[in-house]
């Protein structure tokens, strides 16, 4: 991975063909609370909104479990501002409100809030929203060209071994680096055993260390990380009135 002068991202890069739709405008029915952290911060958030982008909160909210009932939900694992990007993705399909700049785009915090994004898509049933994730994960590497190396232990305790972030993670690092020594070269202090062992079948699967350059990164097609299930929940929220009707 040697670093290039004044890399531009190209323009024409594949379109998903798969992208999350908004949903109709039925879903912007009223506001339920969610509250999200330690501290309860309470977010107010269409229920519809919720159950068209989410199969987790279409189960809690249409269901008969309490939050179901009380049109309250708890997620005292989240964090506020990963909700609140999910919030931002609903309406705008944006994670923040600015476009990254150049030094955010390859911090440590940067990718570690992508990789915290997929996974609470992940959990909360959002494919859209891992989507996204991953989109913007593969943005920040192949345009600041850094394999993020301190988001490898949170992405192999925090996801299954199908888990496409983690082929994402797996996938940079035996295609853009060019040896064993351009590997060591960015230390162990951050690695796992299990992402070693997954890396070297990997490398050895391919025939070696790629090298790929930081052109043919960006041009990757995002698609092999995605899941085209979206959106969360089939139904709009007005469908079984509608049928009724
Ligand atoms: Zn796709």
């Amino acid at each position: 991975m040697a670093a290039t002068v004044k890399f531009k991202m190209p323009t024409d890069l594949k379109e998903c063909p798969h992208k999350t739709e908004f949903p109709p405008l039925t879903a912007w029915d009223y506001e339920v609370s969610i509250n999200v952290g330690k501290q309860k911060k309470e977010f107010r958030v269409f229920k519809g909104l919720l159950t068209y982008y989410s199969s987790y909160f279409a189960a809690a909210l249409n269901g008969s479990f309490k939050e179901g009932v009380t049109q309250v939900v708890e997620l005292e694992e989240d964090k506020p501002e990963v909700f609140e990007a999910f919030k931002r993705w609903m309406y705008n399909r944006r994670l923040r409100d600015q476009d990254p700049t150049p030094s955010w785009l390859k911090s440590t915090k940067y990718h570690q809030f992508l990789c915290e994004v997929f996974v609470f898509g992940d959990m909360r049933g959002i494919p859209g929203l891992k989507n996204m994730a991953i989109d913007q994960l593969h943005r920040a590497t192949a345009e600041s060209w850094v394999v993020p190396n301190d988001a490898i232990k949170y992405v192999y305790d925090n996801t299954p071994e199908s888990s496409a972030l983690r082929s994402f993670i797996l996938c940079i690092y035996r295609s853009t680096l060019a040896s064993v020594k351009a590997f060591m070269e960015h230390g162990k202090d951050h690695l796992t055993i299990d992402f070693i062992f997954d890396l070297l079948n990997e490398v050895d699967a391919q025939g070696g260390w790629k090298g790929m350059s930081q052109l043919s990164w960006a041009r990757m097609d995002r698609c092999q990380w995605h899941d085209h299930s979206s959106p969360g929940e089939k139904l709009p929220p007005t469908s079984k009135d509608d049928a009724t009707a």
